[in-house]
């Protein structure tokens, strides 16, 4: 498969989980951070943040997206599929994909495009966790849609409300 073939079936699949965060942010209670996870060109499951409105912190959009995944194939094994986000992969919801053995992290924003309150620390980056410290067979690329996935974020210069700031 050329590069290009596949840029395009990786901004194909973006869309769609850029879909699914514009339906986090119109939903009260849940979260402008979208997911899919695809296998074999076709989507099995898709979310978007879910925090909020289940009161669970860790009910981020990859969790909530890979949870889905799990009850429909009833099994933990994801092998050969990618999983796309909107937004760079938390360290928890890095480490999921570890553990679901997801075989190819493909997200939009990365977390330079957004502001830090975003992320649970600005000194561990979850791409180097799945580089340096898991798994050699798992490939994470950034940046997909970048400018698209960003708009759904407050940007680094922002100054968020503070009732919006979900990590102070
Ligand atoms: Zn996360």
């Amino acid at each position: 498969m050329s590069t290009s073939v596949s840029l395009e079936k990786d901004e194909r699949f973006m869309r769609l989980a850029i879909q699914e965060a514009w339906d986090g942010n119109r939903t009260p209670g849940a979260g402008e951070v979208g997911c899919v996870i695809v296998m074999d060109g076709e989507v099995v499951a898709s979310g978007h943040n879910e925090a909020e409105m289940r009161h669970d912190p860790t009910a981020h959009a990859e969790i909530v997206t890979l949870r889905k995944l799990g009850q429909t194939w009833k099994k933990t094994d994801f092998r050969g599929c990618t999983l796309y986000c909107t937004l760079q992969p938390c360290s928890m919801c890095a480490v999921a994909c570890v553990w679901a053995k997801i075989t190819r992290v493909v997200f939009g924003a990365t977390r330079d495009d957004v502001h830090s309150m975003y992320f649970d620390t600005k000194h561990i980056n979850a791409s180097d966790i799945i580089r340096d410290a898991f798994r050699d067979d798992m490939e994470i690329v950034g940046g997909v849609l970048a400018r698209e996935c960003s708009e759904l974020y407050y940007r680094p210069q922002d100054q968020p409300p503070p009732e919006e700031q979900v990590n102070i």
